[in-house]
């Protein structure tokens, strides 16, 4: 006898639907056909889809930014992720810049994140480093960890990788079979006047420099045979300038992430009066930018949030260089980019992050993968109420044509009609220092 079955339901796979009825048994997808068996429990999945559970490789819980914390911890924030069926996410270890560092850091982010109620694994972050490359990279695998982050920007926070430490990195990357994942943006072509206003972002970090910093990374990639993936991406004009100069490259060795809010809003809400709440790095961009991303979606490989939540009075300063880059998302954002891209988004919020960060059972509805699945309806309504701790979401009243109805993980339920049960996120990979 089964533990589940989701009788009569639509099931993602090869990116379409099949009909079929999926049995779990010990946390595991058992069967996948369409005779029907006894479960311990039936779920009637009749006008229903079931698809993998969602994959966010992009959240900031708990980031500590020295003068402010994000808001949701890694409870608030993964409770928030199971209302928006995402079934993984990964977070990023502090930055550090030697791996005796790494290890402590890595040690840190797994406490903080044991009361996860979904999934979890870690991306390495490295700060100008000073430490031998090779020796960081080793350690970082030691750790089963297969994506390291850096920074072309934040010289004003220490947090800058050369050129020639990405190169090496890049070189590396082959050798040592991980991805280079990396924030894109010129950091001369920033500018952090003083006098800036929030409204002032577009001008003080313009399109220019990602697409400059973008071409030059894939130049790098080019010359190196290296493997990365340029996080949240933001302009659809540095989209067009990689598949014009690097068709080659794209998403075979120059990944592309890019996230819902560069799809939803422009730049003009941020002149709005309480534009402030819109703020995040990199900025948004003009209607031409938007309207261009989403004419190219199909050359961005995976969506992830950058999800990093603060309150309202945290948000509302009068000096940009006041005020805390970053918004919450990860509840919404399968919602949005549905609205935005149809079920083009799913893979991209699936087996694409599954496969590229390396994370196994994960991604697809197969026998043998873990049961993480989610039950979805179509359905036309509104953004509401949301879950995380923040007191706002820029998605409020934002139009949607589907509503989860269910999030399992691991064969548990953590969410089913509008009932929140808690659950246990494990680390995918790697072993817990406190197992
Ligand atoms: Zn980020």
């Amino acid at each position: 006898m089964y533990d589940t079955a989701f009788l009569n339901g639509k099931i993602r796979q090869n990116n379409t639907w099949i009909s079929a009825n999926l049995y779990v048994q010990n946390g595991k997808i058992a069967l996948i056909d369409e005779w029907v068996y006894e479960a311990k429990t039936t779920i009637d999945c009749e006008g229903k889809f079931l698809l993998p559970g969602l994959i966010d490789e992009h959240v900031h819980f708990a980031l500590d930014l020295g003068f402010i914390k994000s808001v949701d911890d890694f409870y608030h924030g993964s409770k928030a992720a199971a209302y928006g069926g995402v079934t993984t996410v990964i977070d990023f270890l502090d930055p550090v810049d030697n791996e005796k560092d790494l290890v402590k850091a890595y040690q840190k982010r797994c406490k903080e994140a044991k009361d996860s109620v979904v999934d979890y694994t870690f991306h390495a972050t490295l700060k100008a480093p000073t430490c031998d490359l090779e020796a960081f990279v080793v350690t970082m695998k030691s750790l089963e960890i297969d994506t390291l982050k850096v920074f072309t920007t934040y010289s004003e926070s220490g947090r800058r990788t050369s050129d020639e430490a990405i190169k090496t990195l890049l070189e590396l990357t082959t050798r040592y079979d991980f991805l280079l994942v990396v924030h894109v943006e010129n950091d001369d072509l920033i500018r952090l006047d003083e006098g800036f206003k929030p409204s002032d972002l577009p001008l003080s970090r313009p399109a220019v420099a990602e697409t400059l910093e973008a071409l030059k990374l894939a130049s790098y990639v080019k010359s190196t045979g290296g493997k990365l993936l340029m996080v949240h991406l933001s302009a659809g004009s540095t989209l067009q300038t990689l598949k014009d100069d690097y068709p080659g490259l794209l998403n075979t060795q120059f990944f592309i992430e890019s996230c819902p809010q560069y799809f939803t809003f422009t730049e003009a809400i941020l002149k709005e009066p309480k534009g402030y709440l819109y703020t995040c790095a990199p900025p948004l961009r003009s209607d031409k930018e938007r309207a261009t991303l989403l004419s190219l979606s199909d050359d961005v490989y995976t969506i992830g949030t950058d999800h990093c939540a603060f309150m309202q009075a945290d948000k509302q300063k009068t000096r940009l260089i006041d005020t805390p880059l970053g918004i919450g998302g990860v509840e919404q954002s399968f919602q949005i980019m549905m609205h935005h891209l149809g079920e083009s988004a799913i893979e991209k919020m699936t087996e694409n992050p599954a496969k590229l960060n390396r994370l196994p059972g994960k991604g697809k509805l197969l026998p043998g993968y873990d049961a993480d699945v989610v039950m979805m309806a179509y359905a036309h309504g509104k953004i509401r109420k949301s879950h995380g701790k923040a007191d706002y979401t820029v998605y409020h009243n934002h139009p949607v044509d589907c509503m989860i109805h269910a999030t399992m993980i691991r064969g548990n339920f953590v969410l089913k009609d509008g009932t929140f049960f808690g659950g246990k996120g494990r680390l995918v990979k790697g072993v817990h220092p406190d197992a």
